[in-house]
């Protein structure tokens, strides 16, 4: 019988993905082997969904980049190795779009991952998850593990975390767009408003990857990615609609404008599901707009 244990299955994607053990960090500190390896004996999970990981925006990435080099890279390689150990059946992993060399043709593919070194900004971040990749590769080809790993653009949803100074840009302006409109203070975004992203919703990825759990079973990774860019200055536009908010919103360029586009090229996933239904960022900012509402106390942030 499949035993599906998600590592991170407190956070954002975890809330979305299907599985019988959802671990939060308050279950084991997943830097330390010897906790790793408690928790797979006492589960003996026989498929493994790794969503742990420190995760920010560019705020957290350019401020903690050791930090961010050390906890991914620990977490990954003790995952990876107790899932070996363990003789887990299958293993699915989380890369990102942030981790693609910064000087590279676009738009990104699976196979540029190495091509070039990333961005200044989530220096620390890109390399520990580009070794996750590797580590994928020389497990998959020594021990025959079908290690497979999906590589999403910006996520953002319910459960996101919604810190200012920490977080993505979506949850973060949401958070400030919510503290203006209440304070009734101008809302301020970093840089320009120019560079462009693109979004996908949590849900969107819960079913991607509840997918790819069942059905892709290649160690070349997949991007999972609307193709659909947009600008900051966009987004701002839907979260200020959202909030009916009426009073100044500044972008302030002394603060951090980030890599200026990473588009991804969603062919390969187009190849496998044709026919699937993105959310529209328009809907999903709606949606996770009335989330942080509602749940304003609780929310992370
Ligand atoms: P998230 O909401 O910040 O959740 C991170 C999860 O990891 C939480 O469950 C957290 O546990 C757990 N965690 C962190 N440090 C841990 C530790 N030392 N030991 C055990 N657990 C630990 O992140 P997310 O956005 O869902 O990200 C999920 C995956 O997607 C990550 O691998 C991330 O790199 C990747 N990804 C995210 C994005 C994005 O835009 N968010 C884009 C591309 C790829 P607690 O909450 O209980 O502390
Ligand atoms: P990235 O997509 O990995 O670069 O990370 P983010 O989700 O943090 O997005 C960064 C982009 O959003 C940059 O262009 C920032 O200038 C812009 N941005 C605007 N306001 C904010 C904000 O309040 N927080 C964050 N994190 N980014 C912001």
């Amino acid at each position: 019988m499949n035993k599906v244990l998600i590592t991170g299955g407190t956070g954002l994607v975890g809330s979305m993905v299907k599985g019988d053990i959802k671990l939060g960090s308050k279950d084991a500190d997943l830097r330390d082997f010897n906790q790793v390896k408690a928790i797979f004996e006492k589960y003996k999970p026989t498929k493994v969904v790794h969503l742990a990981a420190r995760v920010g925006g560019v705020g957290g990435n350019i401020k903690a980049k050791g930090e961010f080099y050390f906890d991914n890279i620990m977490i990954n390689t003790n995952i990876l190795e107790a899932c070996r150990i363990y003789n887990v059946e299958k293993t699915l992993s989380f890369l990102s779009t942030c981790i693609f060399p910064d000087n590279v043709e676009y738009p990104l593919t699976e196979d540029k991952i190495h091509l070039g070194a990333p961005h200044l900004s989530n220096y620390g971040y890109a390399y520990a998850k580009r070794m996750l990749d590797v580590q994928s590769y020389v497990y998959n080809d020594q021990y025959d593990m079908n290690c497979i790993s999906v590589i999403p653009t910006n996520i953002f949803g319910p459960n996101d975390n919604f810190n200012i100074e920490n977080g993505h840009v979506i949850p973060s302006l949401i958070h400030k767009c919510y503290l203006a409109k209440q304070n009734n203070t101008p809302f301020i975004v970093w840089g320009s408003g120019k560079p462009l992203r693109e979004f996908i919703y949590s849900e969107d990825i819960g079913k991607l990857t509840n997918w790819a759990l069942e059905n892709y079973n290649s160690v070349d990774p997949i991007i999972l990615s609307t193709s659909h860019e947009v600008s900051i200055k966009f987004v701002v536009g839907l979260i200020v609609n959202a909030f009916n908010f009426k009073g100044d919103v500044i972008f302030d360029t002394s603060l951090p404008e980030g890599q200026f586009r990473k588009p991804a090229d969603n062919s390969k996933l187009k190849s496998y599901l044709p026919n699937f239904k993105f959310t529209s960022i328009e809907e999903g900012i709606l949606k996770t707009v009335k989330w942080f509402i509602k749940n304003y106390q609780t929310a992370r942030k």
